[in-house]
């Protein structure tokens, strides 16, 4: 479906929902919306709030991506930006506005989300020449790269609890000596602050024992015995086995936003294929 039968899809929708005769069939009509605005792309959806506000605040479509831009920042997630839509009256007339703005300016529906200069969605690199690779990793403490497994740990803090192990703070971070905080636990918690809090003592591993066979089993052991949550050992594991997935890491949300990939899985999952896209994009993605 191209961009402007979208568009014109949303347009009618909404005049229908105004011409409604009470209100139950206005609410018919909205979910009809809903539904049909729910599947689109993130990009999609925060270009049309973008068109909705330059109907209804008029202004050229000369700031248009800086407008769109603030819309993906303000809203956040694309089902905020359909509330947002939704709860606005005159849908239809500001998105029939716009377009008639658009139309002035000679700008095609079709080429804002992929031709148009800085587009959101405008000249993606391929992720064809992209390969993905384990690290470098990112230290959960300091926030500085980990140029070697060698200089790195991960850690965690653990206690008896009920008769079981029970742990937390499951973080990736520099070997003390690599640490580029010069503090005496380096990039790791105090120790006895830590068993003062809550009884735990700290364990550390080498981060390239952690890279082997050995290192998975013991990840799946941590979720074997409830020693912690899957869905932190899962990240943990994604981090140290899955290529590209910790370069792609801090660009999971912008990516998305950007409509650069959709959400398949649950949050935080990825496909190769989705983090090769992602990695290729990043220096858009940074913009
Ligand atoms: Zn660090």
């Amino acid at each position: 479906m191209q961009y402007s039968d979208i568009v014109q899809r949303v347009l009618e929708l909404a005049q229908e929902a105004s011409e409604a005769r009470d209100r139950a069939a206005r609410q018919l009509i909205e979910q009809d919306l809903r539904a049909f605005l729910k599947p689109l792309k993130a990009a999609e959806i925060y270009m049309l709030a973008t068109l909705m506000y330059l109907g209804l605040e008029g202004g050229g479509v000369a700031g248009l991506m800086d407008r769109y831009q603030q819309m993906s920042d303000t809203f956040g997630t694309p089902e905020r930006a359909i509330d947002q839509m939704l709860a606005k009256n005159g849908l239809h007339k500001h998105l029939r506005n716009s377009l008639e703005i658009l139309k002035t300016a000679g700008v095609e529906v079709d080429t804002l989300l992929t031709t148009h200069i800085d587009s959101p969605l405008a000249l993606l690199n391929s992720s064809d020449d992209v390969e993905l690779s384990l690290g470098p990793w990112c230290c959960d403490q300091c926030g500085q790269v980990i140029t070697k497994p060698e200089h790195g740990l991960l850690q965690w803090l653990t206690r008896a609890k009920d008769g079981h192990c029970s742990g937390r703070d499951l973080r990736i971070v520099h070997v003390n000596h690599a640490s580029p905080l010069g503090l005496p636990d380096g990039c790791g918690p105090n120790p006895s602050v830590e068993f003062a809090r809550d009884g735990s003592g700290l364990s550390d591993v080498p981060l390239h024992w952690m890279l082997e066979p050995d290192g998975l089993v013991r990840l799946l052991a941590f979720v074997e015995e409830s020693e912690f949550p899957a869905n932190e050992v899962n990240r943990i594991i994604m981090r140290l086995f899955v290529p590209g997935y910790e370069k792609a890491r801090p660009y999971f949300q912008k990516a998305i936003d950007a409509g650069i990939v959709d959400a398949q899985l649950p949050d935080d999952y990825f496909y190769q294929s989705q983090l090769g896209d992602i990695v290729a994009n990043i220096p858009k993605l940074e913009k």
